[in-house]
Parts: structure tokens; C-alpha cells; sequence
């Protein structure tokens, strides 16, 4: 293939521009902030899901404690009527007096173990109560850590997204100048190895695949027409040669 030296002097300035578009590319793909915020948005729903069974905990408690506060409520009604059927002087069978003291004696002992009660699930309610917030505290920073990483990510991709644009530009106004074939050419070797399809020889050297060149390779470079395309021998490149050759 022939090209002028000027084009293929600037392919290699397209070259340029393409791998920095591939590192910018790589970079929008592998940004920590990606795998941060990933890392962070499943904290925050484990933290979230704890959160829920918290606060299930603590309904489930209300109920508990609703219901025992009503068991003490009625224990204590019919003990205050039975203190008041025994005050009244009503009852008078000593028979039946025993068993009203009785049943006023056990009536008490239940009502103090059922009061008991409401203690320890109000004890565990306050325990439970703590957890939840630890735990609305906890999210409350994971979340503003998130924000932070979110906006972190947001910020290094409009970089990114800019640069990008702007080496597109570039990249248009360059093609634009390369012949076609040329410009065809090297996108088959780009794609073909691993993005960089061309390269400079630089002080005997090869800056595609960074060997330097034998003797007889070099001195066949020199002798070759200067609108000749040349190509690297080891990474079969499109080599171009330079003022900085060192032919
Ligand atoms: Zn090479």
C-alpha cells in the first residue's frame, strides 16, 4: 500500500486520539465509584430489610403490651369487687368469707405477676426501641456515604462524557484528512491488535510492539520509497517513520 508521508504521519496522530478514547472508555467502565456505590446500595437494603424487622419487632411488642396491661386491668376489676363485697359486711357465712379471701389473696398474686409482665415487655420494647434507632442512624450515614460516592461517580463521568466529545471532534476533523484505503487499513490491524493498529519507529525501534529492529530491516526501511506503507516485521503494525526514526 502507498501513502503520502503527511498521512501517515497523521494516522499516527489519529492513533493518538483512538487510544485515548479507548482509555477513556476503560475508565467510564472501571470507575471505583461504580463498585462503591454498588458495594454501598446493598448495605443499605440489608440495612433496610433489618430496619423492617425492627420495626415489626416493635408492633408486635405494642400488641403484647396492650394485651397484658389488659390482663393485669381485668385481675384488678374483679379483685376491687371482690375487696368491696368483702367490705360491705354483705357476706356473712364464714364458709363462704374464707373463700372470698382466698380468691382476693390469689387474684392478688396473679394481678403482681401479670404486672410482671408488662415490665419485662416494656424492658424489651425499650431494647427494641434502641435498635431501631442505632439502626435508623446507621442507614442515615450509609445513605449520605452513597450520595457522596453517587455524586463522586456523576462528577468523573461528565469528565469523561466531555472529553470524549471533544477528542471525537478531533477525531473526525483527523480522519477526514487520511485517505480512505489508508484509514481502512488501519482499522482492520486496530481492531485486530488490540486497538492499536499503528505506530511510529522511533530511534530503530518499533513503539507498537517496543522491539527494536535488526540491521537488515532497518537498512531495507531506508531503502524503501518514503510513500511506501511499511509494517513492523514482529507485530505486524503499520509502521511510519519519523524525523526521530534514526534511519
Ligand atoms: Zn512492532
Amino acid at each position: 500500500m502507498k501513502a503520502e508521508p503527511a498521512d501517515q504521519i497523521r494516522l499516527l496522530d489519529l492513533q493518538e486520539i483512538d487510544s485515548r478514547l479507548d482509555q477513556l472508555a476503560h475508565r467510564a467502565r472501571t470507575l471505583p465509584e461504580i463498585a462503591e456505590v454498588e458495594r454501598l446500595d446493598s448495605d443499605i437494603e440489608e440495612l433496610r430489610s433489618k430496619l423492617t424487622a425492627a420495626e415489626t419487632e416493635l408492633s408486635d411488642l405494642d400488641r403484647e403490651q396492650r394485651k397484658a396491661e389488659s390482663d393485669v386491668e381485668q385481675v384488678r376489676t374483679r379483685s376491687e369487687r371482690d375487696s368491696k363485697r368483702l367490705d360491705s359486711g354483705q357476706v356473712s357465712s364464714p364458709k363462704e368469707l374464707e373463700k372470698l379471701q382466698s380468691e382476693i389473696a390469689s387474684l392478688r398474686s396473679r394481678q403482681s405477676e401479670l404486672e410482671e409482665v408488662v415490665l419485662e415487655i416494656m424492658e424489651r420494647r425499650e431494647a427494641a426501641e434502641r435498635r431501631r434507632s442505632e439502626l435508623r442512624e446507621e442507614l442515615a450515614s450509609l445513605e449520605a456515604t452513597r450520595d457522596a460516592a453517587e455524586e463522586r461517580r456523576s462528577s468523573a463521568m461528565v469528565e469523561i462524557t466531555n472529553e470524549r466529545a471533544s477528542q471525537q471532534e478531533r477525531r473526525e476533523r483527523v480522519a477526514a484528512e487520511i485517505p480512505e484505503d489508508l484509514l481502512a487499513f488501519y482499522g482492520k490491524l486496530r481492531d485486530q491488535y488490540d486497538g492499536v493498529g499503528v505506530a511510529a519507529l522511533q530511534y530503530g525501534r518499533c513503539q507498537g510492539c517496543k522491539l527494536a529492529l535488526s540491521t537488515a530491516e532497518l537498512g531495507g526501511m531506508r531503502s524503501a520509497e518514503p510513500d511506501e506503507v511499511l509494517r513492523c516485521e514482529e507485530c505486524r503494525r503499520i509502521l511510519v517513520r519519523t524525523s526521530e526514526s534514526g534511519l
